[in-house]
Formats: structure tokens, C-alpha cells, sequence
């Protein structure tokens, strides 16, 4: 955090991946001044199809979504899916969406349910799907697959989001931004915005932090010390 607070990161969202973790997750964020959301991830399908009800100041519902390898059933994940996207609807708040290898099934999910406030998290479709996630009222967020050379697939879709759908994140622990080995964290972002602008040949860090904002909700100044 405090790396992360020296490059201008003024706050984090920790996603939710498995019941069996929300309350310690809930714990930590209290502690450290994340925010944090609840959800059942598709990889802990095969464990736990739990859709979070008490919501205990949550920001957002997830991650939940479809995954093409995780070998659960569609009608599962779909159903699993739908039920945390009306939970998201009922307490109004914003969905972290994951989607892998489903590209096909979610959009027309999507249409189905209606309008989702929320981010498609991680995007890896191609350009040609992102009116169709635009249009069902999502943002659009990217990862460190930005950042790899000859990156092509994920930057056209990057200059495809209009500007105030476009969000960025780190993914951490994955998908660490190259050139850096190791463990992601929240400090590698500045190389995600990095990627993002010079495809886009703009700067975009103030129409980031209002994108996020708009979604999420305004983060408080800076995060507290760690320790
Ligand atoms: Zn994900």
C-alpha cells in the first residue's frame, strides 16, 4: 500500500472470489481501508455456489461470471451468474463481471437480464464485442495483457471503449504488467495507464480516476498508513 500510495493510487477494490473468504476479506478491508466486493468467482464453482445476501458495506457484487474452463456446467454458472446480478440490482450496487471463454454465452445473458451497472473486468474478447458490453451498460476494464509486446487484440479493444466507459486495474496478484516478473500489486497500475494512453495517444489518468469514481463511488483522500 504504501508503494502503491508513493505513484498516486489513492485506493483499492478487492474483489471477493469465495464464501469461505468474505468475512476474513471483510476483515482485512476494514483494517486496511480496502474496499471490497462479495461474490463467488466461476474458478470456486466446483466448491461453493454462494451468492452473497448480507452485504455488510460492500462496494460492489463479485467477481462472478462465465468461464469456458473452470468444467461446471453453463446452465450452473448461468444461474449462479444471474442470481448475483440480482442481488447487485436490488442493493443497487455495481457488478465486477469475469468473463473467459464465454464471450459468446454473456452477451446475450446480458440482454436478457437488462441493463448491468458494473465492470467487465480484465477484458479479453476483441474489439468486436465491445458495443455489445457498452450497450448492456458496462464498463470496460484492462489488464496487464495491455502491456506484453505485440499486444494487438487488447489495445483494439482499448481504442474501441468510448472514454467514460474505460477503466484500468491491476488484476493483482496475476497477470503482472511486463516488463516486471514477480507477483502484480496495486503499484503497477501507473504501467497499465501507461499502456492504455499511448494506444490511445491521449492522457487519461484524470478520466480514469473519474471513471472509477462514478462507478464505485468517490474514494476518500489518500489510504491510510500501513501498519
Ligand atoms: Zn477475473
Amino acid at each position: 500500500m504504501r508503494r502503491a500510495s508513493a505513484v498516486g493510487v489513492r485506493g483499492v477494490l478487492v474483489p471477493g472470489v469465495e464464501s469461505g473468504g468474505w468475512t476474513r476479506l471483510r476483515r482485512l478491508a476494514q483494517t486496511h481501508g480496502w474496499r471490497f466486493a462479495l461474490g463467488t468467482h466461476p474458478h470456486a464453482l466446483p466448491r461453493s455456489q454462494a451468492v452473497p445476501d448480507q452485504l455488510h458495506g460492500a462496494s460492489a457484487i463479485g467477481e462472478c461470471g462465465l468461464d469456458g474452463a473452470v468444467g461446471v456446467p453453463w446452465e450452473v454458472q448461468e444461474r449462479v451468474l444471474i442470481a448475483h446480478l440480482a442481488v447487485a440490482h436490488e442493493a443497487g450496487l455495481p457488478v465486477i463481471l469475469h468473463c473467459w471463454r464465454a464471450h459468446d454465452r454473456l452477451p446475450p445473458l446480458l440482454r436478457r437480464f437488462g441493463p448491468v451497472r458494473g465492470v467487465m473486468h480484465s477484458y479479453s474478447g476483441g474489439a468486436d464485442l465491445v458495443d455489445a458490453y457498452v450497450a448492456a451498460g458496462l464498463h470496460l476494464s484492462f489488464a496487464g495483457a495491455t502491456t506484453r509486446p505485440g499486444a494487438r487484440r487488447p489495445l483494439a479493444a482499448v481504442r474501441r471503449v468510448p472514454r467514460e466507459r474505460l477503466l484500468v486495474e491491476t488484476d493483482a496478484p496475476d497477470q503482472r504488467p511486463h516488463p516486471l516478473g514477480g507477483r502484480c500489486e496495486p503499484a503497477d497500475l501507473v504501467v497499465i495507464v501507461r499502456a492504455v494512453e499511448a494506444a490511445r495517444g491521449e492522457a487519461l489518468e484524470a478520466v480514469l480516476t473519474a471513471n472509477a469514481e462514478a462507478l464505485f463511488g468517490a474514494w476518500p483522500g489518500e489510504p491510510p498508513p500501513p501498519g
